[in-house]
């Protein structure tokens, strides 16, 4: 198959569809690679790293859109890029339909076939391909907490691990999934003192298992979060309702009850925010006050590692791609985890769910 990789055009997006890694797997699959010039620059991959694994440099999106039988991306397309997709041509990337109405019209009326990331299932019915990013997120949190703990930051002005003689600083995890676990991995390794939060005693259990006594695991109650509040120097803020906004669990009223100087991380920005006081920053201005608070609501944190997070996405999207390249559409009749990820095809949104929140006939 002939695949193209344009070069992403939303606005502080530095990551690429494919890595020269995973471009290298798919010409030694026998299958063409068209890539536009620059695709990997906010990688640090020049022209030079894809044209020496086989592919062909090309000047254009334009020229990629026209060549290519499937795009492979990592945001969602852009209008531009809307009324450049074709009938029969595949695109494979990110597309976050549901909130998004203009985008989907843009699909539909393209006639490709439009396979989202986001939805793709794995045999546990987890998101494979949304998990990488939220590993990367739940990595970063702990990072943002450190910097944003430091006095010139307007934080308590504590070191997370503190120093042999002197107390760790106190994380609260509400959501001990895979955002709150790789935060909680982290926070351990540094030496703070943990706490994780989660609505599912199952869940627990498993993290009580996975760090042998190495953080303290309590049931999410409205009085347990008050009262892990109140100690906390950072808390986390990791919880996912699948379909639903994130339940709102601290109060602006809670707020007078934290100590001067704790910071907020709310990764679940994303989904509405799980505390009352959020609102979503970028990297330019990430943090903001309220009521001595420091919060920090950055929506799509794993941007600020693209080249982590372009080699997680690849590792997770190379195996799936492979087979819409090898076999077309029928790789969707072999594998019903991908199949999840069909979401528009001619002219159909072809996901009950996105269906419904579009409020378009399925
Ligand atoms: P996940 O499904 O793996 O984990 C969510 C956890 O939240 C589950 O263990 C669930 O039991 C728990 N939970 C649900 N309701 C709860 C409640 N009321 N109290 C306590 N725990 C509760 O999800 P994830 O992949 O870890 O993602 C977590 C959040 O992070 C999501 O909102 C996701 O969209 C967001 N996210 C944001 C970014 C970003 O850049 N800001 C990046 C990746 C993920």
């Amino acid at each position: 198959m002939l695949v193209g990789v344009p070069r992403e055009i939303k606005a502080n997006e530095y990551r690429v569809g494919l890595t020269p890694g995973s471009a290298r797997e798919y010409v030694a699959n026998g299958h063409q690679l068209v890539v536009e010039t620059g695709a990997g620059a906010g990688i640090g991959a020049g022209d030079d790293a894809y044209a020496a694994v086989g592919a062909t440099i090309v000047a254009s999106a334009g020229e990629v859109f026209q060549r290519a039988q499937m795009i492979v991306k990592v945001k969602e397309p852009q209008p531009s890029e809307w009324v450049q997709l074709r009938a029969g041509q595949i695109l494979f990337t990110y597309l976050h339909l549901a909130p998004d109405p203009a985008q989907a019209k843009g699909l539909l009326d393209s006639g490709c076939t439009a396979i989202a990331y986001e939805t793709v299932t794995d045999r546990s019915g987890a998101l494979p391909l949304l998990a990488p990013m939220s590993e990367v997120a739940g990595r970063l949190s702990i990072e943002a907490a450190g910097s944003a703990l430091r006095r010139h930051s307007g934080g308590r002005g504590l070191l997370l691990g503190g120093v042999p003689g002197v107390k760790a600083a106190r994380v609260m995890i509400i959501g001990g999934g895979v955002v709150g676990t790789h935060a909680a991995r982290m926070a351990v390794g540094l030496g703070a003192e943990v706490t994780i939060i989660d609505r599912s005693v199952a869940r627990l259990r498993q993290l009580d298992e996975l760090f042998s006594g190495r953080v303290r695991t309590r049931m999410s109650t409205i009085g347990n979060i008050e009262e892990e509040l109140a100690e906390a120097d950072a808390t986390v803020g990791a919880v996912l309702v699948p379909g639903a906004s994130a339940p709102r669990l601290v109060s602006r009223a809670s707020l007078s009850k934290m100590k001067p100087g704790a910071v907020l991380i709310d990764v679940a920005i994303d989904q509405g925010g799980c505390f009352e006081t959020s609102r979503p920053t970028t990297y330019e201005n990430p943090t903001y006050e309220v009521d001595g608070i420091i919060h920090y609501c950055v929506a799509n944190m794993p941007g600020a590692v693209p080249m982590t997070s372009s080699e997680a996405l690849n590792n997770a999207t190379l195996p799936f791609g492979l087979a819409l390249a090898a076999r077309g559409l029928e790789a969707l009749s072999h594998d019903p985890h991908l199949l999840e990820g069909l979401n528009i095809h001619a002219g159909q949104v072809t996901n009950l769910a996105v269906a419904r929140a579009l409020n378009r006939p399925y």
